[in-house]
């Protein structure tokens, strides 16, 4: 590790190996660094991601797709399942990733482009010139040594504590937390090719219960619930997890267990200040209504290394240069998925199991002929008026 570089990059998840990996290979000298002892492990994510989304970055390998999704079944409070299945007309959908694997293909990549890597390594506090981000302490092995940067990029996840170091407001609300538990299950009855999402109050309140095949008889079996709704003991997320496990999978083998965050909020304000990007999770930017971030943080990654790395070059990174990234992701395909989906998602958590029960049982009427979230809700509203008049209230 050297002293002083052009970028620094915090956490080693999908958004900082690969912010890493596009400025080393734009030539920029890089840093990143990651707390935990391995990157990827322990994994906490479901591990979908839509299949053309993630072509735009890698090309998929069998070290690292844990399954190939061809439907989904969605399930209404009252036990009816509606099947969505776009394969039948040619459409693709998506992968249950092993990101133990994947993630560390990522840094792998980091490295193989010309970063340097330190693992177990923790950020602890911003290095600031100016009012200016200029990188950051870092502590290794009980010893901690200041590291400067051109140019810092923030990619610490849901729990991301540097932004807010460096000044930015990175609160999200509550309620718009949902606290999720997760089992890898084995010895489980399964569609391996399909995703079941359980929805109702008494399931999962103000989230779902997702099953995720990871393989013929193995799944991420996991449960979001609305960071208000738990917290006492019988009805944390763990709590319906059990009861849902008990029901479904009396006899299933739990072979890991993981909880975490993910935040539904909408973005950060703003994800630049002179001399610091936030990218990924840390930015806030993962999916409001099915709390997916792998994407997002392949893509914000990717954006902030390209913009990061031509203000290095010009000698210019302050937050009125690094600008363009902000303004770019928003205006992208992705800023306007989130954007809308946060306003779906402000109406969707107030539906009671009746609507829920109503829309299902009507959408599942419709021929539904994509997978995406985008084309299941334009279905939702044309057979339930009512969500549309909420929508436009939302709006
Ligand atoms: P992370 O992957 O969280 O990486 C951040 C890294 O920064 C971590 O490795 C962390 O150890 C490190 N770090 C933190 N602080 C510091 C520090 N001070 N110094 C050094 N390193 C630090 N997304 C999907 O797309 N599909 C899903 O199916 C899905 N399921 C999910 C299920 C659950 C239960 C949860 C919790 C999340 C799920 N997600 C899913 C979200 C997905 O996991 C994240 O959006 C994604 O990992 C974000 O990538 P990232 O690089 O921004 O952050």
């Amino acid at each position: 590790m050297k002293s002083t570089y052009d970028l620094l990059v915090i956490g080693g998840g999908p958004g900082g190996a690969y912010a890493a990996k596009t400025a080393a290979e734009k030539g920029l000298s890089v840093l990143m660094v990651e707390k935990r002892p391995a990157p990827g492990a322990p994994v906490r994510c479901a591990e979908g991601v839509g299949k053309e989304l993630l072509r735009e970055f890698m090309k998929p390998d069998e070290r690292w797709v844990a399954a190939e999704i061809e439907r989904a079944h969605l399930i209404a409070p009252d036990g009816f399942s509606m099947e969505l299945n776009p394969a039948k007309a040619g459409s693709e959908v998506g992968y249950v990733l092993n990101r133990k694997v994947f993630d560390r293909e990522l840094v792998w990549q980091a490295a193989a482009a010309g970063s340097d890597i330190m693992v177990k390594t923790r950020a602890c506090s911003p290095v600031m010139e100016n009012g200016a981000v200029k990188g950051a302490l870092l502590e290794y092995n009980g010893t901690v040594t200041e590291v400067k940067a051109d140019l810092t990029i923030a990619a610490d996840g849901v729990e991301s504590k540097f932004a807010r170091w460096c000044g930015i407001n990175t609160t999200v609300p509550l309620r718009e937390m949902e606290t999720c538990a997760q089992y890898l299950m084995t010895g489980i009855d399964i569609d391996p090719h399909a995703t079941e999402f359980f929805t109702g109050n008494e399931v999962a309140p103000g989230g779902y219960v997702w099953i995720f095949p990871k393989g013929e008889k193995t799944a991420n079996v996991g449960i979001g619930i609305g960071g208000d709704r738990g917290g006492k003991p019988g009805i944390r997320p763990k709590d319906y997890l059990d009861r849902f496990v008990q029901k479904h999978f009396p006899d299933g083998k739990i072979i890991e267990l993981i909880a975490g965050g993910v935040s539904i909020c909408r973005p950060l304000e703003c994800t630049v200040a002179d001399g610091l990007m936030i990218v990924g999770d840390a930015a806030r930017v993962s999916d409001p209504i099915t709390g997916g971030g792998i994407y997002a943080a392949l893509y914000t990654g990717k954006s902030a290394a390209e913009v990061g790395a031509d203000a290095v070059a010009k000698g210019d990174v302050s937050k009125k240069n690094l600008m363009k990234y902000d303004q770019d992701w928003r205006a992208s395909y992705l800023g306007k998925a989130l954007d809308r989906n946060y306003q779906i998602k402000e109406v969707f958590v107030k539906l009671n199991d009746d609507d829920l029960n109503a829309i299902i049982h009507s959408v599942s009427k419709m021929d539904m002929t994509e997978f995406n979230t985008l084309s299941l809700v334009k279905n939702i509203i044309t057979a339930n008026p009512m969500v549309a008049l909420k929508l436009g209230k939302a709006g």
